[in-house]
């Protein structure tokens, strides 16, 4: 049972095949004995989940139907859970069960879905790797040597080891995506407005999208359809009609104008990757796509860029973990001031601390101009390239990662090298574009992902190039020894 991918489980619950909660049951098995060898789930929550499935099932014997009805998912650990904890991967929010659901868990609930638990994540959602977790480190189903991505590394883990068919995400600079990649998964992230982040622990807030992990483009409409929509509790979120994603797996590639950017294929590229992608453009011009050289030229500044954006938002929007408003406090505080200083140092982590400390300078007086607001000047050229390459093409194609995933540890004792795998993707960030990454083949054993960004809310025409695609290769449907 733990093979089939979300639209299977509807077609089998919508026929009887079995009940949600038999399904529920099984995976819940199977997460106690297999995820000890991948630590993919922060918390499980097993009596939510079997009394969500009965609900599914008692709603189906009444007639009622849903692709999401009785799915089990699971939620990245920094949507907020009503009386459940919600603990962002640090030791700040150990302790915190969330007062409420965000608009995303509410949504899915409503749809029918089963939630079996809380997925790791880096701390704070910052990280390529889920290395900065509080409750350890995730290791990539593929090669348990290997990380699984991040910051979305438990959800990754997670669906690759079959251990449920999908789960959300979220991505500020790639971390869908990327994970997405590093374990042969396809992970979408939708424009910035398409998902509302009520609820949703901020990292940093004009760059943070939720979105869906599964295994293939079909199931990521399934899930998107769930979550996408407008939330007037999120000022951002956007008043557009949602289409019906999975009706628009239908169209045909034929005159599809792809865009293949120069710059993406230059030094620092893995060329094995680079050979995998380009098998990935001839296949989809066999499915009539019509390929086009383009350029984005400010691309070589976007990583710069993000990595002042981000901590400087982070820097603000982490302050009200103080001890006293939320989060973690220190025992025995001298002073006011000492309980401020400890609850922060004792409750985050090293790379958030890090962040912390170069958002604020970059947003200090004498140095914004310097760094946030150029920053700010980069990320409008950044959109611009986007804007004259959407002019002549439909989707732009390249890699998702300039290598496959890493050993465990590899980068740790370098921020920049990991914050250089990044390349590809934080641009969709800085633009607010959507973007999809789906499996394209192995090196050494470890998958690769190719990377397809379209116009905003385009995710339909991402969801039905992804889906020509799998209709016609199977990398997708590799499954990872030991699984
Ligand atoms: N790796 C990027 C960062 O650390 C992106 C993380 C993310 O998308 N949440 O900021």
């Amino acid at each position: 049972m733990h093979h089939m991918t979300l639209a299977e489980i509807a077609r089998g619950l919508a026929d009887k095949k079995f009940s949600s909660v038999e399904l529920t049951q099984t995976l819940l098995a199977r997460i106690a004995e297999l995820d000890p060898k991948i630590n993919s789930f922060i918390s499980l929550t097993q009596d939510l989940a079997l009394s969500q499935a009965k609900a599914a099932d008692e709603r189906r014997a009444n007639g009622e139907s849903g692709a999401l009805l009785g799915a089990p998912i699971a939620h990245k650990d920094l949507f907020c859970t009503q009386g459940i904890r919600t603990s962002c991967g640090s030791k700040m929010l150990d302790n915190f069960k969330a007062p409420y659901d965000a608009t995303v868990v509410a949504k899915l609930a409503a749809a029918g879905a089963v939630t079996l638990g809380k997925t790791n994540m880096d701390e704070f959602a910052m990280g390529s790797a889920n290395e900065s977790s509080w409750y350890g480190a995730v290791k990539n189903p593929w090669n348990l040597e290997h990380v699984p991505g991040g910051s979305s590394g438990g959800s990754a883990a997670a669906v690759a080891a079959r251990l449920l068919p999908a789960a959300t995400a979220t991505d500020t600079g790639g971390s869908i995506r990327q994970p997405a990649a590093f374990t042969n998964l396809t992970g979408l992230k939708p424009t910035y407005g398409r998902v509302s982040r009520w609820g949703m622990i901020a990292y940093a807030s004009s760059l943070d999208q939720g979105g869906p992990l599964a295994r293939t483009a079909e199931d990521c409409a399934i899930l998107l359809q769930g979550m996408a929509g407008f939330d007037p509790n999120d000022s951002t979120s956007i008043d557009e009609p949602v289409p019906d994603y999975s009706v628009g797996l239908t169209g045909s590639l034929q005159g599809l104008r792809i865009g293949v950017p120069k710059e993406y294929f230059s030094a620092g590229l893995d060329p094995r990757i680079a050979e995998l992608i380009h098998n990935s453009i001839k296949e989809l011009e066999k499915l009539g796509a019509v390929i086009k050289e383009i350029s984005l030229p400010n691309m070589q500044h976007a990583i710069p860029a993000y990595y002042v954006i981000a901590p400087a938002e982070a820097s603000s929007n982490l302050s009200r973990f103080d001890g006293v408003r939320f989060g973690y406090r220190c025992q025995n505080p001298e002073n006011l001031e000492d309980l401020y200083k400890r609850s922060r140092g004792e409750g985050f982590g090293s790379e958030v601390q890090r962040r912390i400390m170069v958002g604020a300078y970059a947003l200090s007086a004498g140095y914004y101009d310097a760094y946030y607001l150029k920053a700010q000047k980069i990320r409008r050229l950044v959109k611009n390239d986007f804007m004259s390459a959407f002019n002549e093409v439909d989707i732009i194609l390249g890699p998702t990662t300039p290598n496959p995933a890493w050993k465990l540890g590899a980068k740790s004792s370098d921020p920049v090298a990991a914050y250089l795998e990044d390349v590809y993707t934080i641009t969709a960030n800085l633009a607010g574009l959507p973007g999809l990454s789906m499996p394209a083949g192995f090196v050494d054993g470890l998958p690769v992902g190719v990377q397809l960004l379209a116009p905003y809310f385009q995710e339909g025409r991402l969801l039905n190039v992804a889906h020509q695609y799998q209709l016609n290769t199977d990398w997708h449907t590799r499954t990872p020894t030991g699984f």
